[in-house]
This record gives C-alpha cells, structure tokens and sequence, in this order.
C-alpha cells in the first residue's frame, strides 16, 4: 500500500472500501467542484451508511420496482440469443444478422470473480479490434476496468456491441419509455453520462494496448421500450460532452493528494463497525468529521449523492445560497447568505454600493410576491 492509499484507508476507517461503479463516476461529473465527494469517493467510503449514521438515512437510486422493471425488460431483449436486439441493431449498424454472434460474458466457467472476468473481456475485445474480420459480436455482460485515483474500478455494461469495420458501439438497456418520441431528459442525461464512462474504460484498453482508442464510437446507443408497449427501439446518444466530464473529473481524482493536505491532521470517517459489522461510531463525532471535507451542495445532488440530505441541512444551517445552486449564486453576485438576500429584499438591510442594482431586482420580486404592484 503506498502513501496516498494508506491516507485514503485512514479516512476510511475500518470499513471496506466501496468499489466505484460507473453510476457513481457519472454521479461525479454532476458536481466536479464538490471535494467532500471526491474524498469519500476515492478512499471508498461508504456514503450511504455514513449518511444514516449521521441522522439522515435514506433510500437511494431507483426503486425496486424500476430495477425489477428495468430487468424484465433486459431480459427480454436479450432472449434467444439477443434476437429483439440483434435485429434493431442490423437496421442502425448495418449488422449482417447472419454473421453477428452473441457472446455472453456474465462468468467465466466457475470463475466469476472480476479480475478474471476483466482478463477475459480483455482478451475477447483486443482480438476482436484486431481482426479485420467483418462479422460483428455482440459481448454482452464484458467487465471493464478504469483507473480511478489510482484505483482499479470494475465496470460492467450492460453490452458492447461490435460493428462490422470494426467499430465498438456501447449499448445501454434501460426500462424509461420513449413515448410519442419524447424522454425523460434527466435519464436520458443519466444514461448518457454512464455511457461515456463505458466508452472511456474501452478507449484506454485499447489504448494501452497501441490500438485505436477512436475504434470506440462516441455514438452510443440507448434501448427503451417505444411507447408503452415493451417492443424496444434504439436511439443514438452522443456522448463526447460527458466524455470530456468524465475526463475531467478523473483527472481531479487523480490530484486528490491536494485535497488530502488541506484535511485536518487525524480526521476519520471510520464507522467504528462491532463485530456484527455494526456502526458504533458517535454521530455527533461523525458529523464534525464529515463536515471537515470541504462540500459544495446544489440542488442536483438529491439525484446522485447519497450524502444529499446532510449536504442540504448543512448548507441551510450556514445560510448558504448554495441550497438554490449556482444559477442563483450568480444572480446575486456578492450576496452570500440567504438572509442577506431576505434583508435586502424586504429593506431591512440597507444596500452596499455594489448592491443597489441587485437589491432593486430583489425588492421588485418581493413586491411581486407580496401582491403590491
Ligand atoms: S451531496 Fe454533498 S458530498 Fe455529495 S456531491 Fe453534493 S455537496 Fe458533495
């Protein structure tokens, strides 16, 4: 274990590390400048326990509904071979179906651990990218590895489709509906921000193998039930801006050393787990711990931190405008606490010279508000 690992597994404590998903690497992009998450994220603390211990327990992710929905319809687009999807494929990729195969990559043998799974996907995809051979694979299932903060994060698509001329497309499956041609943004964004993280594991293995990394498209394609039939249809996601994201933000995890040195000397978010893998950890010790890493709430966080409810009272309890996020922030220029801008609303607080234009604005809304224009 180096230096940086063993700081990271002092902050951690004694419980064991979270592995990184693609999911939460996505989750990273949607507050780059929030070091809190970077910290926890990277020394793989678990956020969802450390959130409850601290008083804010709290379901996250989808429901069991949505994930039972979103396997049924997995499944079924994936039976018989992938037959449903290898025929929407042949029409959007060009896919001769008679030359295509399937090759599920779930275990291998009755080795299903992730190390071997990756090795073995590694191998399938490097041989693939290097035959010129045109008849088009479907790997269904394929482990995936990236380097997160020096870390190794094991990630598993749902499927990489091989196009003939040798192009990787990603594929993701999701249960949302397409109706009348209109998505959920918010999942389609989700997906997409997923999907480019799938498709930058696949750059770097080629990559580090002087293959193309361009051999991996940045079209990926989403498959959803059309309507509210189950009959799936593909859209094409252009995913370069969430790659850049996803660069970007791995390239901050890589400097997590610096935010490292800016943490008080000893702090710790060790559960304190009994034998029974049990926290004992005092909340209030914990809460003061957890409030030593540097946070930056928004709005969007409810959607992809498990530490939302914490960040959100904390940033109330500091009278922060960050509870309404930065667009807000912005408008209100110098103005930095919510009753700040209350004060300046309603005139009990005369303005600063550099305020007068924003608590104009500010008055003018209250007015508004109160019904007297
Ligand atoms: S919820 Fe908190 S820790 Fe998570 S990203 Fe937002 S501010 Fe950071």
């Amino acid at each position: 274990m180096n230096a940086l690992d063993t700081r990271l597994a002092a902050l951690r404590g004694g419980t064991p590390p979270a592995g990184f998903s693609a999911r939460a690497i996505a989750g990273l992009t949607a507050n780059p400048g929030c070091a809190r998450r970077a910290l926890l994220d990277a020394s793989g603390a678990d956020k969802g326990r450390i959130s409850a211990r601290v008083g804010f327990p709290g379901r996250f992710g989808q429901s069991t509904f949505a994930l039972a929905r979103g396997r049924a319809f997995e499944e079924q687009v994936k039976a018989d071979g992938a037959a449903q999807l290898l025929a929407l494929l042949r029409e959007r990729l060009g896919l001769a179906v008679e030359e295509a195969a399937y090759l599920p990559l779930e275990d291998v043998g009755e080795h299903t651990g992730r190390e071997v799974r990756a090795a073995h996907t590694a191998n399938l995809l490097l041989r693939a990218a290097r035959d010129a051979d045109d008849a088009g694979t479907l790997f269904d299932h394929p482990m995936l590895r990236l380097n997160v903060a020096g870390h190794t994060a094991y990630l598993e698509p749902d499927l990489v489709a091989f196009q003939v001329g040798g192009r990787f497309h990603v594929v993701e499956i999701k249960s949302f509906a397409v109706v009348d041609g209109q998505v959920d943004s918010e999942q389609v964004t989700a997906a997409a921000q997923q999907a480019a993280v799938y498709v930058l594991a696949l750059r770097e293995l080629l990559a580090d193998h002087d293959l193309d990394p361009e051999a991996v498209s940045h079209e990926v394609l989403l498959v959803t039930p059309a309507n509210f039939a189950n009959t799936p249809m593909v859209s094409v996601l252009d995913v370069r801006k969430q790659l850049a994201a996803v660069r970007r933000v791995l390239t901050r995890m890589s400097r997590i050393d610096s935010l490292l040195e800016a943490l008080p000397e000893g702090v710790t978010l060790d559960l304190a787990l009994d034998a029974e893998g049990n926290p004992t950890r005092d909340p209030a010790e914990l809460s003061a711990a957890l409030h030593q890493l540097p946070a930056r709430y928004r709005p969007g966080c409810r959607a992809h931190c498990e530490l939302a409810a914490f960040c959100r009272d904390e940033a109330r309890r500091a009278d922060s405008l960050d509870v309404f996020g930065p667009a807000l922030g912005g408008m209100l220029g110098g103005v930095d606490t919510v009753s700040a801008a209350l004060a300046l609303a309603d005139g009990t607080r005369a303005p600063a010279d550099d305020e007068v234009e924003i608590a104009r604005a500010l008055r003018h809304a209250e007015s508004l508000r109160c019904g007297l224009t």
